[in-house]
């Protein structure tokens, strides 16, 4: 089946009150690995591209076609998204190959620009038929400049999502980009606060750096969408470091490759189950 919309993936997490993963690709085996994650836990999921991700391999183009030909090959709902593009001819690009989601990323602007361009963009992509994620309140972390004390306030997410159009907000609530720890305290009021604020679904960056039970709390206030990249950079990392540490003489990049994959694919099960419900005694199974 064709990569799955991003918008039915999410709206109907929202409504039954669980959490969707969204994982960050590097390479086609983290695309791999997620599906096959995904699969274990019987579960939908997100494959994420950035803009980072698409200039290490030079384009979008060849990671999002390798991408949406994985999600197509698997009978769990994948979604193909673009993360955190600050260009527009990126946006542009990705509508070009199908990918059919986008987080346009304007947070580094002013307020007033924030919504200047991010309307502007969410415009031009809904008349492409593209769901749109924006963050209000930059997320601490990427390029480690900005503080995991900033916090989006409940009024200002609202007025945004109006002015703007977007069908999914990106708020700081405590969490950083690119930690390596996963002692990240949530601020879990104030997710609950903008949950009943705002009408679209809530994305939650810099997952990574929360533990399972802050991301299991961080669902239940209200978070939707569940972004992790480092967390699975570091699963991969360790069991390809493993393998070479354990094996001087091993020079094919798929021995070591495939431990990378199945390391990614069980922390990707592990993670779903967590913010999925599954994995969480104080909520009712579905
Ligand atoms: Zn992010």
């Amino acid at each position: 089946m064709p990569a799955a919309a991003m918008s039915e993936i999410v709206q109907s997490a929202r409504a039954a009150g669980r959490g969707i993963g969204a994982f960050n690709v590097i390479g086609i085996e983290h695309a791999e690995a997620i599906v096959a994650g995904a699969e274990a836990a019987a579960s939908p999921v997100v494959l994420q591209i950035s803009e980072n991700c698409a200039a290490y391999h030079g384009a979008l183009e060849p990671i999002a076609r390798a991408c949406l030909s994985i999600a197509g090959s698997v009978d769990v709902p994948v979604a193909v998204h673009l993360d955190h593009a600050t260009r527009e001819d990126l946006v542009h690009a990705a509508a070009g190959l199908a990918v059919q989601s986008v987080m346009y990323d304007a947070s580094a602007l002013s307020y007033e620009r924030n919504v200047e361009a991010t309307a502007a963009v969410t415009r031009w992509c809904h008349d492409h038929g593209i769901w749109v994620e924006a963050e209000l309140g930059e997320i601490g972390g990427k390029n480690g400049v900005h503080s995991p004390l900033a916090r989006t306030r409940p009024d200002e997410a609202a007025a945004y999502v109006a002015a703007t159009g977007v069908d999914a907000l990106a708020v700081a609530v405590g969490s950083s980009h690119a930690m390596l720890t996963r002692d990240a305290s949530l601020d879990l009021g104030l997710i609950a606060e903008i949950h009943q604020a705002v009408s679209v679904p809530l994305v939650l960056h810099g997952s990574s750096g929360v533990a399972d039970a802050g991301l299991a709390a961080a669902v239940r206030a209200g978070m939707t969408k569940i972004n992790v990249a480092t967390q699975l950079n570091k699963a991969f990392t360790a069991a390809v470091r493993a393998c070479l540490n354990g094996d001087a003489g091993m020079v094919d990049p798929r021995r070591y490759g495939s431990a990378g994959r199945d390391a990614v694919a069980a922390e990707v099960a592990r993670l779903l189950r967590v913010i999925g419900g599954a994995d969480d005694p104080v909520s009712p199974v579905e």
